[in-house]
């Protein structure tokens, strides 16, 4: 199957946008960087806070892991095409270790708040904010041909001072092409799509709206984990329990996509739980119809039928959003 939206994007670009294999690195200067402190830790790399001695600004510094020099420069491509967009990190300069030749990217820094510390304590007004910009980010991947791939709570740095929001972490991104078949195992169990979960190779960008639906309804539901599956099979079991086993079916057949039977078997029968199955004294607040609507529509398995970036965004769920931004456009 094929993208609904965005199919053509890279087959109608020069092939220099999307081949990132031959592309050449253009090397900044390591000696302009200073780390200050680490801030964070991840399976590819180790993050730092630094100052670029240039201007003298906050920076952080990704020192990549030992990976494949294709990987690297798969996300420097992606990280420079999308440059600018949007809530989207900036990378900003390149840099290499004289002596262990390890790479290192250098993005703007975000003073953010740990998701687990800052999501309880947002307003119904600022979920709606912060994912109406976190649709913006992503309608401008897709648009520009790219999914990301590991949408999830830790790759949205978000500073609630200054309300600066920046999607980060697009070393599993990847470029689309029609009818290409892409690895499964990847994005973070909690969110991974459907699609990922059966082994269904040619799904499209609408694998970020999935996990960008179960985030979302991490914020809602003020509950830290929405599906939390304790392997991958379990992970498909436990979406299974609240979206029901006859659309999952349904899904299955018109993919043709068959499961093994030992795994079908343990999935067994759900009916489609009710959102308000979630509601309690801590979040009734914060949900309402519109964002079930929404977040029915971004949780469906079918990866065809899910909502885009771009529909969402017209979703009267940010109605309030588009006033606040209007009005913000005319007082700056
Ligand atoms: P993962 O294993 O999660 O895929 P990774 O090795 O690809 O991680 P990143 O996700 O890019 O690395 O960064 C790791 C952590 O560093 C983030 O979760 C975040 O806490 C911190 N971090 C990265 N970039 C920034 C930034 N621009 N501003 C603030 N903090 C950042």
């Amino acid at each position: 199957s094929v993208s609904r939206v965005y199919s053509e994007i890279n087959n109608d670009r020069p092939t220099e946008y999307s081949d990132y294999e031959n592309f050449e690195i253009d090397w900044g200067h390591q000696s302009n960087y200073m780390v200050t402190q680490k801030i964070g830790k991840g399976k590819y790399s180790d993050v730092f806070l630094g100052k670029c001695l240039i201007n003298n600004k906050k920076c952080v510094v990704k020192v990549l892991r030992p990976i494949t020099n294709n990987k690297i420069k798969r996300e420097i491509k992606i990280l420079q095409n999308l440059f600018g967009g949007p809530n989207i990190i900036k990378l900003f300069d390149i840099v290499q270790d004289k002596t262990s030749q390890i790479p290192s990217l250098i993005f703007n820094y975000i003073e953010n708040v740990y998701f687990r510390e800052l999501y309880p304590k947002l307003t119904d007004f600022e979920i709606r904010y912060y994912l109406y910009q976190i649709l913006k980010a992503l309608n401008y991947a897709h648009s520009n041909g790219i999914i990301h791939r590991d949408i999830k709570p830790h790759n949205i740095m978000i500073n609630p001072k200054t309300k600066e929001i920046a999607v980060i972490d697009w070393g599993l991104a990847e470029f689309y092409l029609p009818n290409e078949r892409y690895n499964v195992r990847v994005s973070s169990r909690f969110y991974k799509a459907p699609e990922l979960l059966v082994g269904y190779k040619m799904y499209n960008y609408s694998m970020d709206i999935f996990s960008l639906g179960c985030t979302f309804a991490g914020m809602i539901f003020n509950k830290d984990i929405l599906f939390r599956g304790k392997n991958n099979h379990d992970q498909l079991i436990q979406i299974a329990k609240v979206l029901g086993t006859d659309s999952l079916n349904d899904y299955l057949k018109k993919y043709k996509i068959t499961l093994k039977t030992k795994f079908k078997k343990k999935i067994g029968e759900y009916p489609k739980k009710d959102w308000s199955f979630f509601v309690n004294e801590s979040n009734k607040n914060f949900v309402n119809k519109q964002a079930f609507d929404l977040l029915d529509k971004m949780l469906l398995y079918d990866h065809q039928d899910r909502i885009t970036a771009f529909e969402a965004m017209e979703h009267p769920y940010f109605d309030s959003v588009k006033e606040f931004e209007k009005k913000r456009e005319y007082l700056l």
